[in-house]
């Protein structure tokens, strides 16, 4: 199967009413983990790549394993999605590339760490949008900010310091009219999210709430929504690793959000987790072992393992033969004809 449109893929998700996985990938056998997974549960799949993530693998590896996965997994409806596109600029190369959906994380500036005004993400991110849909490419924009810091992109910080302000989400999605829309819940990027099991005081799924019933046919996306798991802390530091007592996102809290629009999960550490632990504990037993595939064989099948789990969890497992794609072409005449709205339905408060 060609790569399909993030659009088309949110669009039969909120159909379906289910959540899609979106996993980084930064090399090989990333990549194969995520189609092993999908394969396995029939799962539709988006799998993104921060700029961190273009520049290990360099641009044209990375895209050529996508469209592999593609070619190998016909059955596979995937979306090439660019995560945390910092510029107009970078969006641009990954269209340029074949991604066929790119995220303008305009709630920082270019630097990838200062926050934006307002004004200033609504511009950069329309001027994205019109670039992108004119090619039939999809697009996320991010309203609040994250916290913490992912492949050396985000403010730092809490959570809660840039909560996002439904009013402005409402706002955002008009003046913009993104595809996906990334909000500020409360969620950090990388391992150390919360300090214990979160509750409503730090994960702020009244707001997500809040903010979908005054934008119900919107998708939403959710960042930093890894949920760092007991288990697979714990295989790290049983063979030698030294992580700090750490939480994520409960699944449950995800399944809640994907109730209430959430179209999007963004995953990454526990995927991080699970690859590491299978390395560890290959090293730790058997020291003399130094074939690469020794190790990277456990690591890929440790990270199918979870993939799958969240396909399941998500929603998302047995959907992938319920829609044909549609080429980017028409996506893209669609957009022009009005037939794929970018104009919200804005529910009175
Ligand atoms: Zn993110």
């Amino acid at each position: 199967m060609p790569l399909v449109s993030m659009r088309q893929l949110l669009d039969e998700a909120a159909k379906g009413g289910y959540g899609v996985g979106a996993f980084n990938v930064n090399d090989m056998e990333q990549i194969q983990a995520i189609m092993m997974a999908a394969k396995q549960t029939k799962s539709p799949v988006i799998v993104q790549a921060s700029r961190g993530a273009r520049q290990f693998a360099e641009d044209l590896y990375l895209f050529k394993l996508i469209q592999a996965a593609a070619e190998l997994n016909p059955d596979i409806p995937i979306a090439m999605h660019q995560d945390h596109g910092n510029s107009f600029d970078t969006c641009k190369s990954a269209i340029a590339l074949g991604y066929t959906s790119v995220m303008m994380d305009g709630s920082l500036k270019e630097d990838g760490k200062t926050p934006s005004t307002f004004e200033e993400n609504v511009e950069v991110t329309r001027k994205v949008v019109d670039y992108a849909h004119e090619r039939g490419v999809t697009v996320e924009g991010e309203i609040g900010v994250l916290g913490g810091v992912e492949d050396g992109h985000g403010a730092g910080g809490s959570g809660l310091d840039h909560i996002t302000d439904p009013d402005q989400a409402v706002e955002f999605a008009e003046r913009t009219g993104v595809d996906a829309l990334a909000i500020a819940i409360g969620t950090s990027h990388g391992a150390y999210k919360f300090t214990k099991k979160p509750d409503g005081s730090v994960l702020k799924m009244d707001i997500l709430i809040a903010i979908h019933k005054r934008l119900p046919n919107t998708h939403l996306v959710m960042h930093g929504s890894s949920s760092v798991p007991k288990d697979l802390q714990d295989v790290i530091n049983k063979y030698g690793g030294k992580l700090k007592e750490t939480w994520g996102v409960p699944v449950e809290e995800i399944q809640l959000g994907i109730r209430n629009g959430v179209r999007k999960v963004n995953v990454d550490t526990d995927n991080r987790l699970a690859i590491t632990g299978a390395i560890r504990k290959v090293f730790w037993e058997t020291p003399e072992k130094f074939d690469p595939r020794d190790y990277l064989k456990p690591a890929r099948e440790a990270m199918a393992k979870v993939v799958a789990e969240r396909m399941t969890e998500f929603g998302q497992a047995g959907h992938a033969g319920d829609y044909s794609p549609i080429a980017i072409t028409e996506i893209a005449k669609g957009y022009k004809d009005g037939t794929l709205s970018t104009q919200p339905l804005v529910a009175a408060k």
